[in-house]
């Protein structure tokens, strides 16, 4: 078995994938190890929106510019992607919808001078969506807040990056990452590998090798559960969103209807209480959705920070190592622009400095010793 990688990946959910991608086009020699399945994580808990728009108050004025980046570049990408290898992120068109219930709600200010943000009225936008609630008073639709399938975006990414020289690892669990000579040495469930430069791409579980590199633990899950129904009763072709809660329309006819919040919780089983509060805020935007015949429902793990910003950059002690973590509830968007980031900084191009220093990764250091 080879041992030796120019890059090796730690992780292959959506992020560690597009790093896969971005660096196998560039020509670097990948390699992508992940503990058990490509887009086992977090990634095939998602929705997949792609809400640069709809997230921009979570986002402020430092994320955003990168949020709109990464929903530019999945457009290229997407295409590129599907003509080298048939994959079809299901990236659907109708945009989205945020739903406003009160007169003279505010929500439009901040996002009125923004590309592809209109306001509808009352009349237009029940006319737009047949079977929407009759309390809205309007809605902001946010055009470009398109949306795909994550599980088949992220075997895309991966695929791609495969089809362009990447070789993939699974069932191979990282235990340790250890500097010696110059280069790293990776103990791991199949052995030892050694690598020049090491992107740390482990989602929530992240923490683990963040720790002995002295970054502390900046990563902790915010749980998120869904329900997906077949829609027998609307005609729906963009997402739907009030309050944090969604409605996001699948190809398949199904809706994925999300999504709770719980702050530390690692059990990645839906409760009846989480399902419920899902159900009720469903409801609220699509009262038919009672009448949906239930198909599954599923819990993941959000992996957050203390700051809601993912860390993308090198370490700032120990080079050529480099972690792309903590992407809380918008990694599928961001999927894009971090791994043409990470790519970019191996390959020593031009990053723009406020990405540097806004995405920082020992910026939430809580002081530990560095011991790799
Ligand atoms: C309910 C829910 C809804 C969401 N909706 C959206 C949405 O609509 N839009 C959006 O943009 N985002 C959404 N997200 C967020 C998104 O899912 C995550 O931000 C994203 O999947 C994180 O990707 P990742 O690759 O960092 O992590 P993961 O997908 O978790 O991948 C990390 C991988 O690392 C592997 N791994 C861990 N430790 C090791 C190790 N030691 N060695 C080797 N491999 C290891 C794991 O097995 C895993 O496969 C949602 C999340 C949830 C839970």
């Amino acid at each position: 078995m080879k041992r030796f990688s120019e890059v090796a990946i730690v992780g292959g959910g959506i992020i560690g994938s597009a790093i896969a991608y971005y660096l196998a086009k560039a020509g670097h020699q990948v390699d992508l190890l992940e503990a058990g399945q490509v887009g086992s994580g977090s990634t095939q808990a998602a929705a997949g929106m792609l809400g640069a728009h709809s997230e921009y108050k979570e986002f402020g004025a430092s994320l955003y510019p990168f949020a709109r980046t990464s929903q530019r570049l999945y457009e290229q990408a997407e295409a590129d992607i599907r003509s080298l290898t048939g994959i079809d992120m299901e990236r659907r068109t109708g945009g989205l919808l945020q739903l406003v219930y009160t007169e003279g709600d505010t929500i439009m200010s901040p996002l009125a001078s923004l590309e592809g943000v209109t306001w509808l009225d009352r009349a237009t936008v029940l006319k737009k969506v047949p079977g929407l609630s009759e309390s809205v008073s309007g809605a902001v639709h946010m055009a470009e807040d398109v949306h795909v399938t994550p599980a088949i975006a992220c075997k895309g990414f991966h695929t791609a990056a495969r089809m362009l020289g990447a070789q993939t690892n699974t069932y191979t669990r990282v235990d340790e990452i250890v500097k010696e000579s110059g280069r790293y040495r990776l103990r791991t469930s199949k052995g030892e590998w050694q690598a020049d430069r090491v992107v740390v791409a482990s989602g929530v579980w992240s923490n683990a090798l963040l720790q002995r590199s002295g970054l502390g633990m900046p990563i902790f899950p915010v749980k998120g559960e869904c329900i997906v129904v077949t829609n027998t009763q609307t005609p729906l072709t963009c997402s739907l969103f009030h309050d944090q809660h969604y409605i996001v329309p699948r190809n398949n006819n199904e809706l994925v209807i999300g999504a709770t919040k719980v702050k530390n919780d690692w059990s990645t089983e839906p409760t009846l209480g989480g399902l419920q509060t899902v159900m009720e805020k469903a409801r609220k935007m699509l009262p038919n959705v009672d009448k949906m015949p239930f198909r599954r429902s599923w819990a993941g793990l959000r992996p957050q920070t203390s700051d809601g910003k993912p860390l993308i950059g090198e370490h700032p002690e120990m080079k050529g190592l480099y972690i792309a973590a903590g992407h809380q509830r918008n990694g599928i968007l961001l999927a894009p622009a971090t791994g043409k980031m990470i790519c970019d900084l191996i390959g020593n191009n031009v990053v723009p400095e406020e990405w540097k220093e806004a995405f920082r990764v020992d910026r939430l250091n809580t002081g530990e010793e560095v011991l790799m």
